[in-house]
């Protein structure tokens, strides 16, 4: 750290990383050694990352190729390429190994720290980069000056060598307006969606990774649908797949005296089965050899084409943004603004974001790394 007079007076190189979030401190970790390393954060620093995978963290995602790694982000795949082709998963295990993280894989190919624990993870990377200063200050400006930066908080001034704004997804925008940065409009992704259609009656009832809720539909599918979809407007239409049954008729000709409603229990749950056959005027004590053709296809509809009116948001989910500075302006292999030079970006404020499983805090470890690396190459 270094008050505005005292810039490169150590001998050292001084930077400033402004947020102390998962992208903040690994590239804390690696400037820490070759520069004098300021972490600015207002609250309390790495809290972010302990409601990660609730409470487990979810740290990675077992995906070792770069580019299939980086398919896995609506916003950023190619900027993605170079950034993983040089720190993907199997340096982000080596890294938590390194600083006392042992992790493991999930059968869904999530990773997680061993301890199961966010709050262990949190520990051990702020231990890991006590080399640095940590300044508890809100910064409210930054700007360039001849031979360094000027970074302003709410109590003093200071002066560094390099910038690094490593804000997050939620603020942080404020800033970088003023620099005349250009930013793509935020908006949240990976949420819950509420739907025209009332689902209350069925709400906890889950099928093909589908929540029904009181608002709509949440759940796995839903994230990654509300990933896909962060920009469209609304209402929208989305068709949902419940459940396949290639063998319908066949299994109506077999059960000749057994209720609709219970066969169609044995295939999704009974409570949505009944909302199927409310929703469709099908009487769900119907014997199932009474069902003629065209009944059975509309409830064979419903179940492979459950359509559905999308009518906006609920932030229930890992909640990340969508939006954030524009790629067009950042070298995708330094990380450093192609409007000014000493300003480099890591993380979510960035116009990255992933699905759910582990992708996001990856983008953070991934380009943090590649910020260090160019600054202290550069
Ligand atoms: C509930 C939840 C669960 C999640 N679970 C997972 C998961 O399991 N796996 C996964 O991959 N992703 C997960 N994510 C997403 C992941 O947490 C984020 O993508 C990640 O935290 C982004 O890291 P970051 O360092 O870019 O920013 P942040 O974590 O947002 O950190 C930014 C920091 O900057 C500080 N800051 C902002 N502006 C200023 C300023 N002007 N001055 C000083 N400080 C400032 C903030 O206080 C904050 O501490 C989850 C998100 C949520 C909300």
């Amino acid at each position: 750290m270094a008050q505005e007079s005292t810039s490169r007076n150590r001998g050292k190189y001084t930077a400033a990383i402004i947020g102390a979030g998962p992208a903040g401190c690994i590239c804390a970790y690696y400037l820490q050694e070759y520069l004098d390393v300021t972490l600015f954060d207002k609250g309390k620093f790495l809290r972010t990352i302990l409601p990660t995978g609730g409470g487990r963290c979810n740290l990675a995602h077992a995906e070792y190729d770069f580019r299939e790694l980086a398919a896995n982000y609506p916003r950023g795949e190619k900027f993605l390429y170079s950034v993983f082709s040089k720190f993907g998963t199997s340096d982000t295990v080596d890294f938590f190994e390194k600083i006392g993280v042992k992790v493991y894989t999930q059968d869904d190919n999530r990773i997680f720290p061993v301890s199961n624990s966010s709050a262990d993870v949190r520990d051990k990377l702020l231990k890991s980069i006590s080399k640095c200063h940590f300044v508890k200050e809100g910064v409210n400006k930054i700007q360039p000056l001849e031979n360094c930066w000027k970074v302003e908080t709410e109590k003093s001034t200071y002066a560094f060598d390099y910038v690094i704004v490593a804000t997050g997804g939620h603020s942080g925008y404020e800033l970088l307006k003023k620099l005349d940065i250009k930013i793509q409009p935020p908006t949240q992704s990976l949420v819950g969606l509420t739907t025209k259609e009332d689902f209350s009656s069925i709400a906890g009832v889950s099928v093909n990774d589908i929540l029904f809720t009181h608002k709509g539909l949440s759940g796995p599918s839903i994230y990654k649908i509300s990933s896909i979809r962060a920009r469209d407007e609304f209402p929208y239409k989305l068709s949902l797949h419940l459940a396949s049954c290639p063998d319908f008729q066949e299994d109506l000709n077999s059960n000749p005296h057994k209720e609709i409603k219970n066969l169609l229990g044995q295939i999704i749950p009974k409570s949505l089965a009944l909302w199927i056959l409310n929703s469709q005027n099908i009487n769900p004590e119907t014997p199932c050899h009474n069902i003629d053709g065209k009944t059975r296809d509309k409830i064979l509809n419903k179940l492979t084409d459950f359509e559905v009116t999308v009518t906006g948001k609920v932030p229930d989910g890992e909640v990340v943004t969508c939006g954030g500075v524009d790629l067009k302006g950042i070298n995708s292999k330094t990380l450093e603004s192609k409007q000014y030079s000493g300003l480099y970006f890591c993380g979510e404020v960035l116009d990255i974001d992933g699905f759910c499983g582990g992708f996001n805090l990856q983008n953070c470890w991934s380009t943090g790394y590649i910020v260090s690396q160019s600054i202290i190459n550069a």
